[in-house]
């Protein structure tokens, strides 16, 4: 007898790399690989067919030995008809992402966006139960969402998308149209636009260490946007847990304690801040954690 395809497989697919793995069906990895991300649709679905190709091959398992593929991508995400829109950074319009892949590989494929992928997979990997938010540092800053379990995924594919959060009508333009965007000061395309072209995590904490005053204002904008977030998410919530996670978790220390410090300073000057709790909720999501690959596996329920 054939035994029931029970492997899982969750590729995340960001702006520079295409992250995928094979979930066992006790829900441990049996196999990784990372590829490059290029951008247009031919170049997407080529990669993931590969990202298939090559976990089959290193986990010696045939197509018919997975049950599902989950698929975490940026952009508006319609999960039910498996749709991604407005995924710019993947030079991607609109494209039925999953019905695509589903045509060439012949699994069942669902589609979330990257970050919602992501609060799955940190929920998972983490052991966090009740209401978790999941707050994505990285190029951009998002959220996603997992209640007692669920991922939320909205009426319209747009949970959780707080960069375009207006804070300051005088600040800066966003390239979404409107004003002073929290992402306009805390994401890694702030600290590129505004600091330094090749502005990243490490270049950051150097700078810090030496003493470079725009690198103080960066990093300051950056904690205070991220501590805006995170009381944005508790406000609306009142999550549980709130996970910091992406590209910026790299500061590490420095970044965790600046945002504990800023809540905590709100608090102190707040009763009603301070009976919130803000700063105990935070927890980061620990090194190396495939969070959105994990949650994307996870994602299909057939
Ligand atoms: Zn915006």
């Amino acid at each position: 007898m054939t035994p029931e395809p029970c492997a899982r497989i969750g590729i995340d697919i960001g702006g520079t790399s295409t992250e995928a793995l094979m979930l066992n069906d006790r829900g441990s990895i049996e196999a990784e690989v990372q590829l490059d991300t290029e951008p247009g649709i031919e170049a997407v679905l080529d990669t993931v067919e590969r990202a298939v190709a090559i976990l089959s091959e290193r986990s010696g398992r045939s197509l018919s030995d997975f049950v599902s593929l989950g698929i975490g991508i940026p952009g508006q995400v319609d999960h039910e008809r498996g749709i991604v829109r407005h995924a710019y950074n993947i030079g991607v319009d609109e494209l039925a992402l999953a019905s695509a892949v589903q045509g060439r590989i012949g699994i069942p494929v669902s589609l979330d966006n990257d970050v919602t992928a992501a609060a799955i997979g940190a929920a998972q990997l983490m052991q966090l139960d009740g209401s978790v938010a999941y707050l994505n540092l990285g190029t951009g800053i998002a959220a996603g969402f997992v209640i007692d379990g669920q991922p939320m995924r909205g009426a319209h594919g747009v949970t959780g998308e707080i960069g375009h959060l207006a804070i300051d009508p005088r600040g800066r333009a966003c390239p979404c149209g409107q004003r002073g965007c929290l992402e306009t000061v805390a994401s890694g395309s702030a600290l590129r636009s505004f600091w330094r072209a090749d502005a990243n995590g490490r270049l950051l904490m150097s700078e810090l260490a030496a003493g470079d005053p725009g690198a103080e204002d960066a990093f300051e904008a950056l904690v205070t946007g991220a501590a805006t977030a995170v009381r944005l998410l508790v406000l609306t919530l009142d999550p549980h847990t709130v996970v910091i996670g992406g590209g910026l978790r790299m500061l590490g220390a420095p970044l965790l304690d600046g945002i504990r410090d800023t809540l905590d300073a709100w608090a102190a000057a707040s009763p009603f801040l301070a009976n919130l709790n803000m700063s105990a909720r935070i927890l980061p999501l620990p090194a190396n954690s495939p969070a959105a690959a994990v949650g994307a596996a996870l994602s299909y329920r057939g």
